[in-house]
């Protein structure tokens, strides 16, 4: 047998019940069977693999807190430190009532390549809990935010762990796990991103994964001879990542037509006016119906269907495996001719060999959302030198960031003659650099 399918095995039997974090192993793995075939007994030998799939460390923790009417609620803590081989752990927290250890693990997994791919020093990392913050006061997501950092504050630090948000994790939650951190240490260090401006946050990090998406999207297009400009964009999620994914898309004269949320999906003909979403989303934290109510050509969909929309190019931007097979079938059929994730894993395994079978352009979610992280290391840069930078500096940064990783994964895809796979070429060029620096330091 292989060592890939060894370590496959392996994966199965040792973390049983974990089908996220199976298939973000199998995806990776299998592209890396060229690579590892190059050297597999010294591979074998060193247990690279094993090291690679198994988290350094992984801690889960219990969040008690009280609700306004006083009654005492329990939620699962977890921050998964998975690799520090090339920079210390970086990766997001996620407060979703999904959270699971194989949610979590799927995450930090796939979070060690992206962070490698940026090209900045950082190694991976994921975390987060199965708390909802929707219909939460104030008052009690800081509750929850100062019991979960309770015990999170001694594995974290400036130069070993930096979390930043997540789904359910944005401005308000890192505010208060920030404070929290703070107080309980009496240091005043960059140990979260994604902090607000006034405490040594970084500009444009808010605006950041989307508009990684939307440059990454087009330097990928232009390589293959195709004009950003004109085209139509069907896009999900109505979060941080979709909101910024369609302004800047906008901005490069893309038509987006669509956003979704966790219970239906808006259609507007004449583009998704941001200004209306960022309102009901951020400002009024309210439902899609609202959307609608404020434009009148709107239409509002109850439940799943975005990806029956007619467009050009697709952007999955909510959540994981909300792209399966029968909808990249409709988007091929309705003359799609790319899918560019903006969420973690968004197309499933099946629909991502679907498409790169059928000759449609697809970006794995570990290259074009990698903006966000980047500009996360920015951040801490920033937070280092004691200054802050420009939001101009910043988004040229960002910019030269998604570009280079465009033309790294482009250039792996190539070396290994699968020219035109991304995810091959994402996975292997994203592999290499922690497989270097995993060799280098021994067997730890
Ligand atoms: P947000 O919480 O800001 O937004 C998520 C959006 O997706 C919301 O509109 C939400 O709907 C919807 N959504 C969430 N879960 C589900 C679900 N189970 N089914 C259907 N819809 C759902 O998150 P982000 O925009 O920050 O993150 C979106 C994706 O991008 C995630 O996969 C995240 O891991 C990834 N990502 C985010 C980065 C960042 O910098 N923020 C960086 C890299 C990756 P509703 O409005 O109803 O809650």
């Amino acid at each position: 047998m292989s060592y890939v399918d060894e370590v496959l095995e392996m994966v199965i039997a040792k973390n049983p019940a974990q089908p996220e974090f199976h298939q973000a192993v199998k995806e990776v793995l299998d592209s890396l069977r060229v690579v590892i075939g190059e050297n597999e007994e010294e591979y074998r030998k060193e247990a690279l693999l094993e090291r690679l799939v198994t988290p350094e460390r992984q801690i889960l923790f219990r969040v008690p807190w009280v609700d306004d009417n006083g009654q005492a609620h329990v939620n699962n803590g977890y921050r998964i430190q998975f690799n520090s081989a090339i920079g210390p752990y970086k990766g997001g927290l996620r407060f979703h009532p999904s959270v699971n250890v194989s949610i979590i693990k799927f995450l930090g997994f796939e979070q060690c390549f992206k962070n490698s791919l940026t090209g900045l020093p950082i190694g991976g990392g994921k975390g987060g809990a199965d708390f909802d913050p929707k219909g939460k006061s104030d008052r009690e997501v800081m509750a929850f935010c100062q019991s979960f950092m309770n015990e999170l504050y001694r594995h974290i630090g400036a130069d070993t762990d930096v979390p930043a948000g997540d789904i359910g994790v944005g401005g308000r939650e890192i505010g208060y796990l920030y404070g929290e951190y703070k107080r309980i240490t009496g240091l005043y260090e960059g140990v979260l991103t994604g902090k607000g401006l006034s405490f040594g946050g970084s500009l444009a990090r808010t605006e950041a994964t989307g508009y990684g998406l939307v440059y990454l999207t087009d330097e990928m297009l232009k390589s293959n001879g195709i004009d950003i400009k004109g085209k139509t964009i069907a896009v999900s999620g109505a979060g941080n990542v979709a909101t910024y994914a369609i302004q800047k898309a906008q901005q490069l004269g893309a038509n987006v037509v669509t956003c979704t949320d966790s219970t239906g999906w808006i259609y507007d003909p004449d583009g998704i006016d941001v200004a209306t979403l960022k309102d009901v989303k951020e400002v009024r934290r309210a439902r899609l119906t609202e959307y609608k109510n404020a434009r009148p050509n709107a239409v509002y969909h109850e439940g799943k269907g975005v990806w029956t929309t007619k467009c050009d190019i697709a952007m999955p931007c909510a959540t994981q495996n909300e792209l399966g097979i029968e909808d990249a079938k409709t988007l091929k059929a309705n003359g799609c001719i790319a899918v560019c994730e903006g969420a973690n894993m968004p197309t499933t395994l099946e629909a991502t060999k679907f498409i790169l079978e059928n000759g449609m352009l697809f970006t794995p979610g570990k290259a074009s959302n990698a903006g966000g992280v980047a500009t996360s290391a920015l951040e801490m840069s920033q937070n280092s030198e004691r200054l802050s930078w420009t939001f101009d500096e910043v988004d040229e940064k960002l910019h030269g960031i998604m570009v280079n990783i465009f033309k790294n994964i482009d250039a792996a895809s190539k070396k290994y003659n699968m020219p035109g796979n991304y995810v091959a070429g994402a996975n292997i060029a994203g592999f290499l650099k922690i497989r270097d620096a995993m060799q280098a330091q021994g067997i730890v």
